[in-house]
């Protein structure tokens, strides 16, 4: 079976990710981590900054629409991590975030994610205010963790790096319309995970406190693939007083 796959526009979502408590997204383990912390952040090697990846919050926004939906955790998503992934091309998930249920698509019947969601970088008012922290680690804080050993009760102190409360990132999600019919209601799915992460956690040690974060989307641009062929302004998507979805299905039509 072959699919079209229609780009009829793209919808582009800027805004700001606040960090309520720190912020601990893990960077190779095998990179040095500075300091001697125990778990270090991930950072941007030409900034110095720690950032967000955008794998890792579309990760969890996908992981949230699987539960919330309750749909089957058919696949072993490494490290013991269950997770669901089909080729039903109504599937609200998969549609989504995509599913390469097939390695080689040979049957063209996988899905490719209608979401780019970009790596989130320290905006500069908070590097700067982070700058001026006297500390072992640069933009970051040590946090000891207390963990016990689950087998002999030991008390195991490690030292977690992390983003401290009050820092911002810059997101940018980017979805592609390839679906009038299903636009809208992916859209409302999009921003009622943003809700959702608020009241869940972002990164490592969300039982123990950290990774608490808001979110503010600040503008949402509709570009009509005419935007690209033909020149066609940009059109502002009208979100005081509406969701997403009912913000761009106006522009939905033509
Ligand atoms: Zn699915």
């Amino acid at each position: 079976m072959t699919r079209t796959r229609p780009l009829i526009g793209k919808v582009i979502i800027d805004g700001n990710i606040l960090c309520k408590t720190g912020l601990h997204i893990g960077g190779s383990e095998s990179a040095l981590a500075i300091g001697g912390v125990d778990s270090a952040v991930i950072r941007d090697p030409l900034t110095g900054r720690p950032y967000i990846p955008g794998s890792s919050l579309k990760g969890k926004l996908r992981s949230l629409l699987e539960r919330a939906l309750e749909k089957d955790f058919n696949r072993n998503g490494g490290s013991g991590i269950r997770r669901h992934e089909c080729n039903d091309p109504s599937c609200p998930v998969c549609r989504l975030f995509g599913a390469s249920v097939d390695a080689q698509d040979v049957n063209g019947c996988n899905l490719p994610s209608r979401l780019i969601v970009r790596d989130a970088f320290l905006n500069d008012e908070s590097a700067a205010e982070l700058e001026e922290i006297e500390g072992n680690l640069p933009y970051t804080e040590e946090k000891t963790e207390n963990g016990l050993d689950r087998v002999t009760c030991a008390a195991n102190p490690r030292q977690i790096e992390r983003v401290p409360a009050g820092a911002g990132f810059d997101f940018q999600i980017i979805y592609s319309v390839e679906d009038r019919d299903q636009a809208a209601e992916d859209l409302d799915h999009l921003e009622a995970l943003l809700r959702l992460l608020e009241d869940d956690a972002l990164g490592g040690g969300g039982s123990r406190g950290n990774g608490r974060v808001t979110f503010t989307v600040k503008q949402a641009l509709y570009r009509h693939r005419k935007h690209y062929l033909q020149g066609e302004e940009a059109r502002r998507l009208e979100l005081e007083g509406h969701s997403l979805g009912e913000a761009l299905q106006p522009h939905l039509k033509g």
